[in-house]
């Protein structure tokens, strides 16, 4: 087993929630930290607070992920007289990376809105707003015989994903020819004579975010000084991602009671709703965090109810007009789930890649609001 740099968490993270897709005003991906430093432990939290950093350097972490980003605004001092910047010098000094991964999260498949929908009974889900697809791209390489395995071991951390399949690539046998010339070191053949060697042709779908690490992943792998490669955009399209997501529940039910079933599921003590208690509701839309911008959208693919938090009172007077409930469980309720979520992937991930270390979630984190 290997140990992990913050970089390679960094990588890691990249691949199944891609920084790249994060909102434009976000603040996403390595916050604090060197990311040359090893990782053995990791705590995990929704937020970059101050009980959370504690936590993480107790549990004797190197690195904390959050969703919500360590540093939102910019920061033009580190004051230790200012909570923002004493929280910073807090990390540095304790050697804690911080890693935020926020909005880029929200979109992911498996990522925070569709662990509240499985949460919360919604099925055969949808994306509220779609937000792109991934774009890709054809890598094609040439490999002596007898050194393919070892080439794709290297590649598969960044290629090769199809669907629901991993590891994936095709291969064809063939001839290369090639003479080095001076100044060459050839790892088969001599300077000034032709070669034709026994080659394989690797073809893998990379993301093309995805690229650029897996060139330099192959330059590392590859036993030749020269590789050949090609790397050929697609006219396909990957996988779509979307904002909030729409299904259905299994059975029908009234909106006070689906209301309670959301309290229950996601642990909060009290939510408020907004529509008739009585009225029915089987299609939910659905967003953790603040998902109200998505109220029209919602409405226009024929949601019953949208649960969400952070609705204001104009928005929630809208929804009356439009005939859709909201069911606001708060911000905290609806997006704590990912401590836990999060744990999981990057478990399933750092076993995945072959690295030792082991995922701590910080499960004590509080709603600042309380309900009397
Ligand atoms: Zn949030």
């Amino acid at each position: 087993m290997k140990i992990a740099k913050v970089s390679d968490l960094v990588g890691i993270i990249n691949r199944f929630a891609p920084f790249a897709h994060a909102e434009e005003w976000d603040n996403v991906g390595l916050q604090v930290g060197d990311p040359a430093a090893p990782v053995s432990r990791i705590a995990v939290a929704l937020d970059g607070e101050r009980a959370a950093v504690e936590f993480a350097i107790a549990q004797g972490c190197s690195l904390l992920l959050t969703h919500h980003p360590f540093i939102f605004s910019p920061l033009k001092k580190i004051s230790l007289a200012d909570p923002a910047g004493s929280l910073v010098a807090l990390a540095l000094r304790h050697d804690l990376a911080v890693i935020s991964l926020h909005t880029n999260y929200d979109v992911a498949a498996g990522g925070m809105n569709d662990l509240l929908a499985e949460r919360l009974g919604v099925v055969r889900c949808g994306h509220l707003r779609t937000a792109g697809w991934d774009e890709l791209a054809k890598l094609v390489v040439y490999v002596p015989t007898g050194h393919e395995e070892t080439l794709l071991e290297a590649l598969f951390p960044h290629c090769g994903v199809v669907g629901n399949y991993r590891d994936c690539s095709f291969r064809t046998a063939g001839t290369g020819t090639f003479r080095p010339l001076e100044g060459a070191q050839p790892f088969i053949g001599e300077v000034g004579k032709r070669e034709a060697a026994q080659e394989s042709r690797l073809e893998l779908l990379v993301r093309r975010d995805s690229a650029a690490a897996a060139v330099a992943a192959l330059h590392k792998a590859h036993p030749y000084e020269e590789p050949a490669y090609d790397l050929v955009p697609l006219m396909n399209r990957g996988a779509a991602r979307g904002l909030g997501r729409i299904g259905y529940l299994e059975r029908e039910t009234t909106l006070e009671q689906f209301a309670r079933e959301v309290a229950e599921r996601l642990g909060c003590g009290s939510l408020r709703y907004a529509g008739a208690p009585d009225r029915r509701v089987r299609k939910v839309a659905l967003c953790g965090g603040s998902g109200m911008s998505l109220l029209r959208e919602a409405h226009r693919q024929g949601a019953d109810v949208i649960v969400t938090g952070d609705a204001k009172y104009h928005e929630a007077r809208s929804a009356e007009e439009l005939g859709i409930a909201i069911v606001d469980a708060g911000h905290f309720a609806t997006e704590s789930l990912m401590v836990e979520g999060v744990a999981e992937v990057m478990r399933r991930e750092l076993s995945a890649g072959g690295y030792a270390g082991e995922v701590i979630p910080w499960t004590d984190g509080q709603d600042p609001f309380r309900s009397i």
